[in-house]
């Protein structure tokens, strides 16, 4: 059976969300810009505002809806939080004042299921209550889409760790209360099967924060992305989170979540700039008609429309896939496949936008401009473009069989032979 249609009681919850990250939340992106912002706990002015809209968040039970109920979410699953974070992603706050902020989202899930009990007391209760924020440090300077070139490294020296090594683009490390990081822990065998998760409180001597680089176009003093070099940190030996050794089994645990609500996230930002076409389109005039009445810009309102169509049901339905009970190894190809739309379908829009808006577009009066840098950033974090579609390629590869012969099998000539055949006498 298939439906497209959303039950008209969450329906109500979707425009109570809409309402509330127009009128509230947004705001907030003007007050407080800056990718890092809406992680800043010591900024008290943002804090005193926010503090209280998560709080009428919870109230409506609309708070960390990509959480199970175990762990004081409402169990939603994929669908509908897919319908809720195409709202979020209109404003850079509103993922933070609904409990649903990466990288915190696949962190909690990584303590969820890797943590001790004194660990989930410690980080995970505070971090699912929005009272602290986390890093993910796995990318090194050396290299990110190729884990094979990791070096940072965790060696054992009786009942402690002790980590060496850099790692780059530590989003929000300056913020954290911990840091999930990922280490060799035996460079013996190739780093896939050779590495491990380490739980690390950020304030452990050694944890060195070379300088943290910002997201070109962002505000200065913003700058959130971490180079972080750790020297001598000592960690107990219960900071290894699952086996040792098993650090990608631990890291596929969270990126494939964090994979799919980026792409949630981005229908809304594709959204957005897809309204200010058309809102340009009945507004300029040119040349004596509106911009609206130009078939090239016909072309751009009607391309965009339909790329997005094409790409919200793509996510639409990889959630409704993982809401079946898909696990991520079963759901590759359609989480790659949607990590690749999202990156190619956010550019082609944006950039069309820019282009529709002329001069004001590249401007930094309009929020055009900063669209295409993060249309460039989904298509290069958590993996890069190129590899998620090996991704899909090698699955597409895996169960084909090579025809036998030197025809393909669709060759018209043996078809129409074994047509014949088949129906020999009867036509
Ligand atoms: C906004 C943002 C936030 C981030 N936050 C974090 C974070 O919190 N923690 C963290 O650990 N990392 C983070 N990253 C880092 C991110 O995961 C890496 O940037 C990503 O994995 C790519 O690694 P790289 O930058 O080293 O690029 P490289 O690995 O050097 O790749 C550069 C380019 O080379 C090409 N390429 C690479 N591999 C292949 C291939 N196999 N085949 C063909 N072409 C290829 C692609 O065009 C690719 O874009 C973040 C990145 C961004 C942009």
């Amino acid at each position: 059976m298939w439906d497209f249609s959303t039950d008209p009681e969450f329906q109500l919850k979707l425009d109570w969300i809409a309402k509330f990250v127009r009128e509230e939340i947004e705001p907030l992106d003007r007050l407080f810009p800056g990718m890092g912002a809406p992680y800043d706990m010591e900024n008290t002015k943002a804090r005193a505002i926010a503090r209280p809209l998560m709080e009428e968040v919870k109230r409506q039970g609309l708070w960390a809806c990509h959480l199970g109920p175990d762990l004081g979410g409402q169990g939603y699953g994929q669908l509908k939080l897919a319908l809720m974070n195409e709202i979020l992603g209109r404003a850079q706050w509103a993922p933070t004042i609904f409990g649903t902020a990466a990288p915190d989202t696949g962190n909690a899930e990584i303590l969820a299921m890797f943590g001790t009990e004194e660990q989930k007391k410690r980080y995970l209760q505070p971090l699912l209550n929005g009272e602290i924020v986390s890093c993910y440090s796995m990318t090194e300077p050396q290299g990110g889409a190729d884990p094979g070139v990791f070096t940072c490294r965790a060696v054992r020296e009786g009942e402690e760790w002790v980590i060496n090594g850099e790692k780059w683009y530590s989003s929000n490390a300056r913020y954290a209360e911990f840091i999930i990081v990922m280490c060799v822990t035996n460079p013996e065998v190739p780093v896939i099967k050779g590495a491990s998760m380490f739980l690390l409180p950020k304030n452990t001597p050694g944890v060195n924060i070379v300088r943290n680089s910002g997201v070109h176009g962002e505000p200065p003093n913003n700058e959130s992305h971490a180079y972080i070099r750790y020297e001598n940190v000592r960690l107990p030996a219960d900071a290894l989170l699952g086996e040792e050794g098993k650090g990608f089994a631990v890291a596929q645990a969270r990126l494939g979540g964090g994979r799919v609500h980026h792409a949630m996230r981005t229908v809304g930002e594709c959204t957005m700039a897809l309204e200010m076409m058309v809102e340009r389109a009945v507004s300029r005039q040119t040349k004596g008609s509106r911009l609206g009445d130009k078939q090239f810009i016909q072309g751009y309102l009607a391309d965009s429309w339909i790329e997005l169509q094409q790409f919200r049901l793509q996510v639409l339905h990889t959630a409704w896939l993982i809401d079946q009970g898909h696990d991520y190894k079963s759901n590759r190809a359609s989480i790659a496949g949607i990590k690749v739309a999202a990156a190619k379908v956010f550019h082609d829009i944006a950039q069309r936008a820019v282009q529709m808006h002329g001069s004001m577009g590249v401007s930094d009066e309009m929020p055009l401009a900063n669209l295409l840098i993060r249309a460039a950033m989904i298509g290069i974090m958590d993996g890069p473009t190129e590899v998620h579609k090996m991704t899909i390629a090698k699955d597409l590869l895996r169960t084909a069989k090579p025809v036998a012969g030197p025809l393909p099998s669709a060759n018209l000539i043996a078809r129409t032979a074994a047509a014949r055949a088949k129906y020999a006498g009867r036509y």
